[in-house]
């Protein structure tokens, strides 16, 4: 019995004739696979005629992706394959496909894998090229290894809805209006345009971009084969660059080194108006638009305490319970950080509690915010509040936790490793710096308890200096 695909690249049409096969009882060694759309119209419907004697067979649910793919590659054997394999399956073999030392399951995954290897080709080297005297019309001359043309147009028409293009291959091309694909019958590379104008230009760019340091030949010999170079513009620049790659890189390793080039820093955000009064800072914070955090942050989360506290503690910025509540400190560094204060006897409500920067800032995962430090520009476009806030308190003791904040307050060569737990000089004040409780939570399990009571001890100075009740 002859089965014939038509067209033979087409895995529904195949499917069908499979189905057919199996439901009249047809072993893989009564069946002839071919190719040939003529032979269809002697052999299909003496298949297709076939009584049914038992229901369609039960395959791998992937199955029918995988002979899709199969299907296209141009190796005669590929559908007495596909149709070996169903039989297996359906006879009591329903996990053939997960046994990758069968021969048949190799040789179908090998088929599959170059069917794909092809498709992504097609997708890198596939180059349009104007059509004369018609505007936004588009022809591109392809020749694939196998005959994927169907798998991969819809790719092209998502890519390029807005234009009118075609890509022709020698065993069948299509064409896209903007709003449907065409197909029809192949053609010859003297059907497309040689060459356009935007080619020179891509020739340019290509040439300027081409780094000889990083070539490895090999390596891209074999993401760009040679066999598709006919197809790119820029091909015809290969071998120059190829041949001059070696004299470049030496040319530029005995050039003199140069100075690396000074970024440029962001502009500094507007001088921030003196406000008095703690109440009206925290109005105005509320409106805050210095740096790009306020946006995604639910609020400015600005100081709170007594307006008479004599310690004032500084941390990063808020957290994801701060943000919600806008209240700092509340979250489980704030808890710890309460832990520690109500060791020493220290009382939270007598002090003033804020942050280096006041909004949160965070990176979405899922339904979870998770927090990302503040950058230098945000740290220097929230200072003036942080200056302004200490400048109406008027503290006796500024105690920085964590390096954001003692930079904040202590300028950004300070290092914190070196200079914690001592007293500091300030302007007007005396500073102690310590790490931030969030740092001491990060710990592992072994190092948390001993970094915790660094931490406390750090914060005992308060306690020795008699400066909280
Ligand atoms: S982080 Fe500070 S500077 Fe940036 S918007 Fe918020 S309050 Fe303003």
């Amino acid at each position: 019995m002859q089965a014939v695909v038509d067209p033979p690249w087409d895995g529904d049409a195949w499917r069908v004739l499979a189905r057919q096969a199996w439901c009249a009882g047809l072993a893989p060694e009564d069946l002839v696979w071919d190719g040939d759309p003529q032979a269809m119209l002697a052999a299909g419907p003496a298949l297709q005629a076939l009584p049914a004697t038992r229901p369609p067979p039960r395959v791998a649910a992937d199955f029918p992706a995988l002979a899709a793919a199969v299907a296209c590659h141009t190796d005669p054997q590929r559908f007495a394959l596909l149709y070996r394999l169903l039989w297996r399956m359906a006879s009591g073999q329903p996990r053939l496909l997960e046994r990758a030392s069968d021969p048949d399951v190799q040789r179908v995954r090998m088929l599959e894998q170059a069917v794909r290897r092809d498709s992504h080709k097609m997708k890198a080297f596939v180059r349009f090229r104007e059509v004369p005297g018609r505007d936004n019309h588009y022809i591109a001359w392809f020749e694939p290894a196998h005959r994927i043309l169907d798998r991969v147009a819809p790719f092209f028409a998502r890519r390029f809805a807005g234009m009118h293009w075609a890509i022709l291959t020698p065993y069948r091309s299509v064409a896209w209006d903007g709003e449907a694909l065409a197909f029809a019958a192949g053609a010859t590379r003297g059907d497309a345009p040689a060459d356009d104008a935007q080619e020179a230009l891509w020739r340019t760019y290509y040439a300027s971009i081409f780094n000889p340091a990083r070539l490895n030949p090999t390596m891209m010999r074999s993401e760009m084969p040679q066999k598709y170079w006919k197809h790119l513009p820029e091909a015809a620049l290969l071998p120059t660059l190829l041949r001059e790659a070696g004299p470049r890189v030496q040319a530029m390793a005995e050039r003199a080194p140069e100075p690396p080039r000074r970024r440029i820093p962001a502009p500094a955000p507007e001088p921030l108006q003196v406000i008095e009064g703690l109440d009206a800072l925290r109005d105005a914070a509320a409106a805050c638009r210095r740096c790009p955090l306020w946006e995604p942050a639910t609020r400015t989360v600005f100081g709170e305490g007594p307006h008479d506290a004599r310690v004032v503690v500084v941390g990063e910025q808020p957290g994801d319970e701060e943000d919600l509540s806008g209240r700092p400190f509340v979250g489980p560094a704030g808890r710890l950080l309460d832990r520690a204060l109500g060791e020493l006897g220290i009382d939270r409500s007598r002090l003033w509690l804020t942050n280096a920067v006041k909004h949160f800032r965070f990176e979405p995962r899922g339904k979870r915010r998770l927090h990302r430090n503040p950058d230098v520009a945000h740290v220097r476009a929230c200072r003036p509040w942080l200056q302004q806030e200490l400048a109406a308190l008027q503290p006796d003791i500024v105690v920085c936790l964590g390096a954001t904040a003692a930079q904040a307050v202590f300028g950004s060569g300070f290092r914190l490793m070196e200079a914690r737990g001592r007293w500091l000089p300030l302007e007007a004040a005396r500073g102690l710096a310590t790490v931030h409780p969030a740092w001491v939570l990060r710990q592992p399990d072994a190092a948390r308890e001993a970094a915790y009571a660094g931490f406390v001890d750090d914060l005992r100075l308060l306690v020795e200096a008699g400066a909280t009740p």
